[in-house]
């Protein structure tokens, strides 16, 4: 009886939650393969996105075990335009920031498993250290250099994208300032990669529709965010969807933020809430060198 009592205010409290989620947002439109969003994968840091090699490999592990398959960046764009079957069972890995850390304590473990990703560089920051991040005291997290971003390139395995130039919020700038900073950042990929930069990854996830348009015309196929705002009922390539992977999240609750996951919206809901605490920490001041 005390069970019961304790039990149904907490399932009164899901009913109310799952209610107001499927009112505001509801399932994302399918099918549709599934895109993870991992930033560092490394030691304890301040913030909640990233997780140690261990625990990486270990989700790795689990989603492989549960049947699912991982795709390249191209084969998810023919996915996105058309060309290529849709497979929600199919995931997409992506990881934001292109930290040095990864060369490490991720991309081995994914080429053993021969885990294809998709990888966005802030191309201003390459070989520099973060300035965005609040640190630990004496230890900035460093981004991969040109030179390792060109080896993972050539070495196949890894895709790279652009996620902007400086890392700022793209939604407070001038259109003008805007196209050039976009159109900058793909060619630095490009002549560095020898390869087109197809994709583009909005700094925290924020966009809107002249953000997203501006990506469009620099001449990117497809754009991530984390969380578009409101109800969604068609896939939008300049509004992607990606399930973000925060610190807490165990194998298990990497599988429920997947198409078909009884408790879908309970990730859904539960990531919405990390990225917007994520969100009121974003930099009162300009990252990175001063504005042309
Ligand atoms: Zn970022």
């Amino acid at each position: 009886m005390a069970i019961l009592l304790l039990l149904l205010p907490a399932a009164v409290a899901a009913f109310i939650l799952y209610t107001i989620w499927k009112l505001r947002w509801g399932s994302p439109p399918g099918p549709f393969p599934a895109v993870l969003a991992y930033h560092k994968v490394g030691g304890f840091e301040f913030g909640g996105t990233w997780i140690t090699p261990a625990r990486f490999a270990g989700h790795m592990d689990r989603l492989l075990d549960s049947g699912r398959r991982f795709i390249s960046e191209d084969e998810f764009l023919a996915s996105l335009c058309g060309s290529r079957e849709r497979d929600p069972g199919e995931i997409l890995l992506t990881f934001d920031d292109a930290y040095a850390m990864l060369s490490v304590n991720a991309i081995p473990a994914l080429a053993e498993r021969k885990i294809p990703a998709l990888v966005f560089v802030v191309t201003e920051y390459a070989g520099r250290d973060n300035a965005w991040e609040l640190p630990l005291p004496g230890r900035r997290a460093a981004h991969m250099s040109w030179e390792e971003i060109r080896r993972l390139s050539d070495a196949g395995g890894v895709t790279f994208g652009s996620h902007s130039g400086f890392h700022r919020d793209l939604t407070k700038y001038p259109p003008g300032e805007l196209d050039r900073e976009l159109a900058a950042s793909k060619k630095a990929m490009e002549e560095r990669t020898g390869r087109p930069a197809r994709s583009f990854s909005y700094p925290y996830g924020r966009v809107n529709r002249r953000v997203a348009e501006a990506v469009r015309k620099a001449g990117y196929e497809a754009a991530f965010t984390l969380y578009p705002p409101g109800k969604i009922t068609a896939v939008d390539p300049f509004m992607l969807r990606r399930e973000g992977v925060w610190v807490i999240d165990t194998g298990r609750s990497v599988l429920n933020k997947l198409p078909g996951s009884a408790i879908f919206w309970f990730e859904d809901v539960k990531g919405r809430s990390i990225n917007a605490f994520a969100g009121m920490s974003l930099p009162r001041r300009r990252n990175g060198p001063s504005r042309r």
